[in-house]
């Protein structure tokens, strides 16, 4: 089975999100809720690319958690690609099934990043597309540039 390619931001270096089906003219935006600066240029990561951390985005990512596509539960016309990148704070809470923790830890370095705290709205958000996430788990968590396989 062969895996869609992983598409990033030739500008920022960060994954996208691809809303709509790619076969029908899907198209691939900024993830997460971070303010940008720019318009998106989708480009094809090059192999082995890992990027920032999927989860907090605070720092890149030194793991993967491989996963399955799926759809986003929060809004069903976006879709997650592949695996996430994890750094090693959001890996640490990950393989211990910490997953509320992760969440604990996402919102500060919202705080941190953004001035204001997530809305309720915003919390809720990411814990179901964690949730969501947890189901299309494929695969024990890896680090990067580690045993390949
Ligand atoms: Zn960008
Ligand atoms: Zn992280």
């Amino acid at each position: 089975m062969s895996r869609p390619p992983i598409m990033i931001c030739e500008t920022c270096q960060e994954a996208l999100t691809l809303v709509g089906i790619e076969e029908e003219g899907g198209q691939y935006v900024h993830g997460g809720s971070k303010p940008r600066d720019h318009e998106v240029v989708p480009v094809q990561a090059p192999p082995g690319w890992v990027g920032q951390c999927d989860f907090c985005a605070a720092d890149m990512g030194t793991f993967v958690l491989p996963a399955g596509d799926f759809q986003d539960p929060n809004n069903p016309n976006r879709w997650s690609r592949g695996g996430w990148a994890a750094c090693e704070a959001c890996a640490r809470l990950i393989e211990a099934g910490h997953w509320a923790l992760l969440l604990v830890r996402v919102a500060e370095v919202f705080k941190q990043q953004h001035g204001q705290r997530m809305d309720l709205g915003q919390v809720l958000h990411l814990w179901g597309l964690h949730q969501a996430l947890r189901e299309a788990v494929d695969g024990p968590l890896r680090r990067v540039g580690g045993d390949d396989q």
